[in-house]
């Protein structure tokens, strides 16, 4: 595996693809730079070494060339994070990025524009990732938000580059992270599955029971779960078409002997609103009427005794509504837990969508070995699929 510490890159333009998709406010100020920050270790050696960095990245989702969706929108923000001057290039491809490319000296940085103005990029097509190719030496991929897709930018482009062509600090701490669950976690190994529905988690279920001791259910899909073992679960939210599927898992379980623990009682509420009257529960006995949307404290207890005893730890999904104050307080508790055995010395990753919300809004960010930068590329590593964009770097 090629990584930035395999090359030099004194006099070398690096072609690097980042994930500066950040969030903009009406008046286009980054909401969030988390992603830009996670790129200047990579940026930086790079300058270090005596090289150029040419950056590209895609914002948002435009229709052809909408001005909202231009990154010269955040050139001040990316300036300011790296200390260094950046410039812009009107275009990704054609003259205004060539000139502007072949300008490039030495410690200096270009931004392109959106790769997604052209819709070549996510067509994954071959001319236009040649064109792309042709501004840089060496390429390097950084950007694990977008590495399960299969775009001109993020995959097609590499084979243009068969022994110029590594992966980035930031992908490689995140690919490294997930082998530390799934390839060499000390045991015991817990995996907490939380979020809606079960239906979304069903390929990563499959994939990680190989590989771990405990399985920990939580939030909505939770009542697939219970109703399927014959419980009462009121108008929680269930997935009727899914509850063979839900005994067939938890058999699936039992046989590769991982201890799977369900809620064993439940906030419940009259309405789907932080307004609703609340009560609490047994898991399995929730009241016609009544919905359960959180754990509650005694599967507090039960989820953190099992975390407490983990040496490796995956969670994946909020316990309850979280975004709802009356609601979260499963998630808060877990997400204590797993600060509390990270302190220990257990390995903590938290990944994919609402569980990395959860973390950063609670502020347990910093108390966890690892917040995955990636969405939908963490889910799809943990369904045990080869993510394109990282599969074009290993390829000879
Ligand atoms: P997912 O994207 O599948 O990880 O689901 C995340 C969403 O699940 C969050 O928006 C939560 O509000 C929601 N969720 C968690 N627990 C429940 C629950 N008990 N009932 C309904 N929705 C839930």
């Amino acid at each position: 595996m090629k990584t930035l510490n395999d090359f030099n890159f004194e006099n070398k333009k690096a072609l690097i693809r980042v994930d500066f998709n950040v969030p903009l406010d009406s008046d286009f100020k980054v909401t969030d730079n988390t992603r830009i920050k996670s790129a200047k270790p990579s940026i930086i050696k790079i300058l270090e070494d005596g090289g150029s960095c040419i950056l590209m990245s895609h914002l948002g989702r435009p229709e052809g060339n909408e001005d909202k969706f231009s990154l010269k929108h955040i050139v001040d923000t990316v300036e300011d994070i790296l200390g260094v001057e950046v410039h812009f290039a009107s275009d990704c491809v054609g003259e205004a990025a060539s000139n502007a490319a072949n300008k490039l000296q030495p410690g200096q940085i270009l931004l392109l524009e959106n790769l997604r103005f052209h819709k070549e990029e996510k067509a994954g097509d071959e001319a236009f990732a040649k064109e792309l190719a042709s501004l840089g030496d060496i390429y390097v991929n950084d950007a694990f938000g977008t590495a399960h897709r299969s775009h001109a930018s993020t995959s097609v482009i590499a084979q243009f580059f068969p022994d110029n062509k590594c992966f980035g600090y930031l992908l490689e701490q995140e690919i490294k992270n997930i082998e530390k669950v799934m390839q060499t976690g000390e045991r015991p190994i817990c995996a907490i599955l939380g979020g809606a529905k079960v239906s979304s988690k069903i390929t990563i279920i499959d994939n990680i029971l190989d590989k771990i001791d405990h399985l920990i259910i939580g939030g909505g899909m939770t009542f697939t779960f219970v109703k399927a073992l014959g419980g009462k679960i009121g108008n929680s939210l269930v997935e009727d078409d899914k509850l063979e599927l839900a005994k067939e898992i938890l058999e699936k379980a039992k046989a590769k002997n991982v201890e799977v623990h369900l809620p064993v009682d439940a906030v419940i509420a009259d309405a789907f609103s932080n307004d609703a009257h609340t009560n609490t529960c047994e898991v399995d006995n929730i009241p016609d009427g009544w919905m359960g949307l959180d754990v509650g404290p005694n599967t507090e207890e039960l989820f953190a005794q099992v975390v407490l005893k983990s040496k490796t730890i995956l969670w994946n999904g909020p316990l309850g509504v979280f975004e709802m104050p009356n609601f979260a307080k499963g998630t808060i508790a877990l997400g204590y837990a797993i600060a509390d055995a990270t302190e220990n010395g257990a390995f903590s990753l938290v990944g994919g969508g609402d569980s990395v919300a959860a973390v950063k809004q609670f502020g347990f960010e910093e108390k966890v070995s690892y917040v995955s930068t990636g969405g939908g590329a963490m889910l799809e590593s943990l369904e045990g699929k080869t993510l394109p964009g990282i599969a074009a770097i290993l390829k000879n």
